[in-house]
């Protein structure tokens, strides 16, 4: 989330786009029912999990098409865009996507271990901390 609040103001520098690139963000994981967008979306979270398995369509190039379709080439659609892309792409810093899907050629990413995803994910929550804190006495 906070990844996509840094994407969405780089693309759209307002706090508009800093709202939409940390709501777009978190669209990807509407495929796993205990995330946030899952329990909003119960049913259908469930439903995307069980049929297709997390990290598949909704993390995906199909997912990138979703910004356009809503805002078109627009400040917003952009901020969403890159949102939506923070997502993915710290995902693959973390652990692997499928981002050709329907095609199964492979999963896209780094397979790292329990402490070293933990490791990552700490460094870059402190590092968009600390750029939000920069960006925010700049
Ligand atoms: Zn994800």
């Amino acid at each position: 989330m906070l990844l996509g609040a840094i994407a969405g103001y780089w693309a759209y520098p307002s706090w508009e786009g800093s709202v939409i690139g940390a709501t777009m963000a978190l669209v990807p994981d509407i495929d796993q029912a205990r995330s946030k967008l899952g329990h909003l979306f119960g049913p259908f979270s469930k439903m995307l999990q069980r049929g297709l398995g997390h990290r598949t369509i909704t993390h995906s190039w199909v997912i990138l098409l979703l910004p356009a379709l809503f805002w078109g080439d627009t400040p917003a659609g952009w901020a969403a865009l890159w949102g939506v892309l923070s997502h993915l792409v710290s995902d693959m810093l973390v652990g692997r996507i499928q981002l050709f899907w329907p095609l199964r050629t492979g999963w896209i990413g780094l397979r790292l271990s329990k402490t070293l995803y933990r490791t990552v994910d700490r460094l870059v929550f402190y590092a968009a901390i600390g750029f939000i804190i920069y960006m925010g006495y700049r």
